[in-house]
């Protein structure tokens, strides 16, 4: 007996995305570093989402769902669970699309990370990560006010607004062998799968993750859904348990490989981008690039794209980190 599966998204929503996206979120730039290619005798190309709006691709599935509210849903509003960037996504396309936001978050979170939702015009509800279950206040409160409920990952029109990241860097690059891509709930991942059996059914898709979170992996070997404990690591961006029920297909079908990353690998990575290419990415941003060189993927001779996720990171932090990696 099959279970019912919601209905998967295809390229044609990844289509559609692009052009509702169009002029609302940046077209990323692609960089490169001769450095790099030296030493990996590669050619590697980076799509520099840590230079998208609010610093992390999940603007563009956020938008890509708000963006598709019907009246009513518009009128009362949006709610999210995250104290990340899918928080932020949320709250700043509700703000452009004058949609009021509900975010929850930890009571512990960075006060930063508070701040800045709050600063673009969404409530924050707070609660203890300790004794209280945030899906569960978020649907009570989605259900009390009549607001929808966006989740990070496992939502065809959040998986299709990620898809944009690859159709660009397809557009931009062509003749690609492989494409890096950080994996958390696998959102990313499985946008991105779609854009490439497009537009680059040639090109092997790797998923990376951090080497303690490897569910991605497990749930590849076994041929269903594996969860795992919140893991540590430095990646909080993919500090998942369990991919989800739209993105663990997607996967499954379209996957090249799952490659694991560790905290000094990623460390190394940011590293290098802030030495060598100048710019500041998050420790979960590196994971395409710490999965590139570490993951026993051979990648001499080929062309090789890399996603570069998010730089979003407090600057005490990645003082920190960039100085825990020239130490090593
Ligand atoms: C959310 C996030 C990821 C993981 O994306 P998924 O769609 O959950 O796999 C990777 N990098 C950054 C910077 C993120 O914010």
């Amino acid at each position: 007996m099959h279970l019912p599966r919601p209905p998967l998204p295809t390229y044609d929503d990844v289509a559609e995305a692009a052009h509702r996206l169009k002029g609302m979120a940046h077209r990323t730039p692609v960089l490169s570093s001769s450095t790099l290619d030296v030493l990996l005798g590669a050619q590697v190309f980076f799509k520099c989402e840590n230079l998208q709006r609010m610093g992390a691709f999940k603007f563009r599935g956020a938008f890509n769902a708000l963006v598709q509210f019907s009246e009513a849903q518009r009128q009362r509003g949006v709610i999210a669970f995250s104290s990340g960037n899918h928080a932020q996504a949320i709250a700043l396309s509700a703000r452009l699309l004058e949609i009021p936001a509900v975010i929850v978050m930890p009571e512990d979170a960075p006060l930063a990370k508070i701040a800045a939702t709050r600063g673009y015009g969404a409530e924050v509800v707070t609660y203890n990560r300790f004794t209280e279950d945030r899906e569960a206040i978020s649907r009570r409160l989605a259900t009390e006010r009549g607001m929808t409920l966006i989740p990070p990952f496992d939502h065809a029109h959040v998986i299709a607004g990620q898809g944009t990241v690859a159709k660009e860097l397809f557009e931009d690059v062509p003749h690609l062998d492989y494409l890096f891509v950080p994996l958390g709930g696998g959102g990313l991942l499985s946008g991105c799968l779609l854009a490439a059996r497009e537009l680059a059914p040639q090109c092997k898709v790797v998923g990376v993750e951090p080497e303690t979170g490897n569910d991605g992996q497990q749930s590849l070997n076994a041929g269903h859904v594996v969860r795992i404990d919140t893991p540590q690591t430095i990646a909080d961006g993919a500090q998942t348990q369990a991919l989800g029920a739209l993105t663990f297909p997607l996967i499954h079908a379209g996957v090249s490989d799952i490659v694991t990353a560790t905290d000094a690998q990623l460390m190394s990575a940011m590293h290098f981008f802030a030495e060598r290419m100048k710019i500041v990415v998050e420790p979960t941003g590196a994971l395409g690039l710490a999965g590139a060189c570490h993951g026993g993927v051979r990648l001499q001779g080929k062309r090789v794209g890399v996603v570069i996720s998010g730089g979003n990171v407090d600057m005490t932090r990645y003082a920190q980190l960039l100085t825990a990696a020239s130490a090593d």
